[in-house]
C-alpha cells in the first residue's frame, strides 16, 4: 500500500480528503468537550453552541436561514428523509417524478416506493445528459407529492437547471427536492432567491468527515420526520447529534464558501488541462455529456476499444485513483445507468472513466495522469487487440 502523498487522488466525486483545518476543528469535541448538546448544564450548552455555529456556516453557504438546515447521518439519509416527507403530507398526493440519472440514494429509494405502489414517472435524458423540460412539465399532475432531481450528476458532472426546474414545479404545486450533494462547495447559489422545498447534502464530498450530511426544508415547508424519537434537531430528526462531524462540516462549509472562486478557476483549469492533454494525446476519446452545463471539476471519458474496470487495475497499480460509473456500482460489471440512460450503447458505457478534481489536487497531478492514462489505454487496447 503506498501513502496517499504518492497517490495521484483523482476521484473527488466519491469522496474528499479531509480538510486539516476541519480535523483541527473538530478534534475538541471528540476529547475534552463531550457534553451532550441536549444538557441543560454549561457543558452541555457548550456543546449546543457549536452545533448552531455549524449549522449558521452550513446555511450561509447555501444562502438561507440556520432554523432550515436538519443535521443527518449522510446525504443519503437526507434524500430519503426528504421523499418520506413528502409523501406524508397528502394522502391523496402519492406520485413521484424523478430522472433515470439520479445517485442510488434517490433511485433505489423511488424503486422501492414503486414496488409498493406510489405511482413514479422516470423523466429520461437526451445524449448530453439533460432532461426536457416540457416533459417535466407535463409529468405534474395535481397527484404529485414529489418531483425529486439531482442538480448535478455525480458521474458525468452534468447539472440541470435547478432554478428553472424549481419554478416549474412549484407552478404546478407539488414539492421540489434536490439532491445537491455533488453542487454544494463546488457552484455558488443562494436558497433564498430559488423556489427549493428540500435539499440534501454530504459532508465527504466537500472535506469534512463521512457519516455526517444535512438537509435544508424551506421554512414555509411542511416537514413529516423520518426519525423519530427525541426532541433534537426541533424535532425533526431524532437521535444524538453526531457533534465533532457537525462542526467539521460546518467548518468545511465556512471553508468552501471561501474557496468556491477557486473551484471555478483552479480546479476548473486542472480538470480543463487534463481533458484537453487526453482529447490530443489518445484517439478515439469522446466526452460524456453537456461540456458547457457541468461541474467545473469532473470529466467523464469515452475511450473507444477499451474495458473500464481493465483500466482501474492498471492506474491503481501506478497509485491513479479515478472510476468507473460510480463507486457504489463498482465491483458489479453493469454498465453504469446513467451513460445508459444517455443513450450510449454497453460499449461506450463499459469504456467510460470518471476523472474529478478537488482543490488538494495540483497540476502535477495532471500532468502525471497525463503521462500515465495514455500508456494505460495504449496497453490495455494492446492487449485487447491481441485476444
Ligand atoms: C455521494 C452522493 C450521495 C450519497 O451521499 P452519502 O453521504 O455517501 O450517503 C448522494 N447523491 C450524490 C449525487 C452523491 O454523489
Amino acid at each position: 500500500m503506498s501513502t496517499a502523498s504518492d497517490l495521484t487522488y483523482l476521484d473527488n466525486n466519491a469522496t474528499t480528503c479531509v480538510d486539516p483545518a476541519v480535523v483541527a476543528e473538530m478534534l475538541p469535541w471528540l476529547t475534552r468537550n463531550y457534553g451532550n448538546p441536549s444538557s441543560g448544564y454549561r457543558f452541555g450548552k457548550r456543546v449546543n453552541d457549536a452545533l448552531e455555529l455549524a449549522r449558521e456556516r452550513v446555511a450561509a453557504l447555501l444562502g438561507c436561514e440556520p432554523g432550515e438546515i436538519i443535521f443527518t447521518s449522510c446525504g443519503t439519509e437526507s434524500s430519503n428523509a426528504a421523499i418520506h416527507s413528502a409523501l406524508a403530507m397528502d394522502r391523496d398526493r402519492q406520485h413521484i417524478v424523478t430522472t433515470r440519472v439520479e445517485h442510488s440514494a434517490t433511485l433505489k429509494t423511488c424503486e422501492l416506493l414503486a414496488k409498493r405502489g406510489h405511482p413514479v414517472t422516470w423523466l429520461g435524458v437526451n445524449s448530453n445528459g439533460q432532461i426536457d423540460l416540457g416533459e417535466l412539465e407535463r409529468a405534474i399532475s395535481d397527484e404529485t407529492a414529489l418531483v425529486s432531481i439531482m442538480w448535478a450528476n455525480n458521474e458525468t458532472g452534468v447539472t440541470f437547471p435547478i432554478g428553472e426546474i424549481a419554478d416549474i414545479v412549484r407552478g404546478k404545486g407539488a414539492v421540489f427536492h434536490t439532491d445537491a450533494v455533488q453542487t454544494v462547495g463546488k457552484i455558488p447559489f443562494a436558497l433564498r432567491d430559488m423556489k427549493v422545498n428540500l435539499l440534501s447534502l454530504s459532508g465527504h464530498k466537500l472535506h469534512a468527515p463521512k457519516g455526517v450530511g444535512a438537509l435544508y426544508v424551506n421554512r414555509r415547508t411542511k416537514f413529516v420526520p423520518w426519525m423519530t424519537g427525541g426532541g433534537q434537531e426541533g424535532s425533526r430528526r431524532a437521535g444524538t447529534q453526531n457533534v465533532a462531524s457537525i462542526i467539521a462540516l460546518g467548518k468545511a462549509c465556512e471553508i468552501a464558501a471561501q474557496q468556491i472562486g477557486h473551484e471555478a478557476t483552479a480546479v476548473k483549469k486542472m480538470r480543463d488541462d487534463f481533458e484537453n492533454g487526453i482529447l490530443s494525446r489518445v484517439e478515439g476519446v469522446q466526452v460524456n455529456g453537456d461540456r458547457v452545463n457541468r461541474l467545473p471539476n469532473t470529466t467523464s471519458l469515452a475511450f473507444a476499444g477499451v474495458e473500464s474496470e481493465a483500466m482501474l487495475m492498471l492506474l491503481d497499480q501506478r497509485d491513479i485513483c479515478c472510476s468507473a460509473g460510480s463507486a457504489c456500482t463498482t465491483g458489479q460489471h453493469e454498465p453504469s445507468h446513467v451513460l445508459r440512460a444517455m443513450g450510449y450503447d454497453d460499449t461506450r458505457a463499459r469504456g467510460s472513466l470518471r476523472f474529478s478534481f478537488g482543490r488538494f489536487n495540483t497540476p502535477a497531478d495532471v500532468a502525471r495522469a497525463l503521462e500515465i492514462v495514455p500508456e494505460t489505454v495504449e496497453k490495455v487496447r494492446r492487449v485487447a487487440a491481441a485476444a
